[in-house]
């Protein structure tokens, strides 16, 4: 087995500024716990730097006067005709070295891939990247540059079959309009309800187009959904679609944003449903290409990714600093002393509305997909 990691200071200190949600630090946070819980140190693994992708593979995901214009944004230019281009919006201001540092995150995700293609590698993370946001001729939801799908074209092209799971607590909605009437690239995505945030879309109808019907799994949850609900959903619906499907390559979108503190969403899972699923992704693949995504409390994102990160090499976080004294300890596993969260529930009435809400969802699926 060979598994990569990818990350590099000069992309994780990009500054969105202090008033955006997006902090790429979030990265270091992640690499540091990953090194004080001893899961990044074996012989299989390598740190990687995430190379800049060649600007011919950034046109499978984008128009190039899309790309000329973030290039020019990039440079410094603030001119008019971005904004048609949703680029000068409060989500996705147009910053100074946006397209460079978009580019190496992207490559990053493209390389991941490219070495899963080679057999060069078996596991794959990059917790700079999962942009699942970014139209073909749109920056939207502080997405830029569309990574996954540029990854996803160049696994299609040489003939592999690729489930992508989203369980970022937005609608995969960029990644979905690039495959959906594609046969060959299987999209789920559990997500909380485009009825009550953006990007407003992810209903349970759409499942794709033409050739591709039946290829797009959209799963909405209420907000308040906990672990209980959300494990139920997955091991009813997603496990038994990616089964039947039988991936060469799993391409995961894992952001943490639908975590019970982010500020951003509503759901209320902790990190213990989200491991989990994690664990049942690495039973049904052997080859996975895992990306951040959103996350929001950063701290909380970093035990999150830290946790997906060991999980999916199959080693044993251990706090080398267990019982020292309190001095030890620091930022992200402050608050439970520990990589797990506490435990949470929705009770009472306003579970019963979502278990009645969700077990619809689930029915509909079932009777669509046959399982
Ligand atoms: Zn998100």
């Amino acid at each position: 087995m060979h598994s990569i990691f990818y990350y590099s200071n000069e992309l994780a200190r990009y500054d969105f500024g202090p008033d955006h949600p997006f902090k790429p630090e979030r990265a270091e946070k992640t690499l540091n716990l990953c090194y004080r819980y001893g899961v990044l140190d074996r012989e299989y693994m390598t740190l990687k730097k995430p190379p800049s992708l060649a600007q011919e593979k950034l046109l499978l995901a984008h128009s190039q006067d899309y790309l000329d214009v973030l290039r020019r944004v990039g440079k410094g230019e603030i001119f008019q005709e971005m904004l048609k281009y949703g680029i000068g919006s409060e989500d996705n201001p147009p910053l100074p070295g946006i397209y460079e540092w978009s580019r190496k995150c992207a490559g990053a995700t493209w390389e991941g891939m490219e070495k899963i293609l080679n057999q060069d590698a078996d596991i794959v993370f990059n917790p700079l990247g999962g942009y699942h946001h970014a139209c073909r001729s749109r920056a939207e939801g502080f997405c830029y540059i569309n990574d996954l799908v540029i990854a996803i074209k160049e696994a299609v092209d040489r003939k592999a079959r690729i489930t992508y799971v989203d369980i970022d607590a937005h609608h995969g909605n960029a990644v979905q309009e690039e495959f959906s009437s594609e046969n060959r690239v299987q999209f789920i995505s559990v997500h909380e309800s485009g009825k009550h945030i953006y990007p407003y879309s992810g209903f349970v109808e759409e499942a794709g187009e033409g050739s591709g019907e039946g290829f797009t799994v959209n799963i909405p949850l209420p907000p308040k959904t906990d672990d209980e609900i959300y494990l139920e959903v997955f091991s009813r619906v997603v496990v038994p679609l990616i089964k039947g499907f039988e991936p060469d390559i799993l391409v995961a979108e894992l952001g943490a944003d639908s975590l019970v503190s982010d500020p951003l969403t509503d759901l209320m899972l902790t990190n213990n449903s989200y491991t989990q699923i994690v664990r049942e992704l690495k039973g049904l693949c052997g080859k996975i290409l895992a990306t951040g995504g959103g996350g929001y409390d950063i701290y909380r994102t970093a035990r999150c990714w830290t946790l997906a990160w060991a999980i999916l090499n199959g080693v044993e976080p251990v706090d080398e600093f267990a019982g020292l004294v309190g001095g030890m300890m620091f930022g992200p596993e402050m608050e439970v002393s520990s990589l797990y969260d506490r435990p949470y529930m929705t009770k009472g009435p306003e579970k019963d509305k979502i278990r009645q809400e969700v077990d619809k969802t689930i029915e509909f699926l079932i009777k669509l997909h046959h399982l």
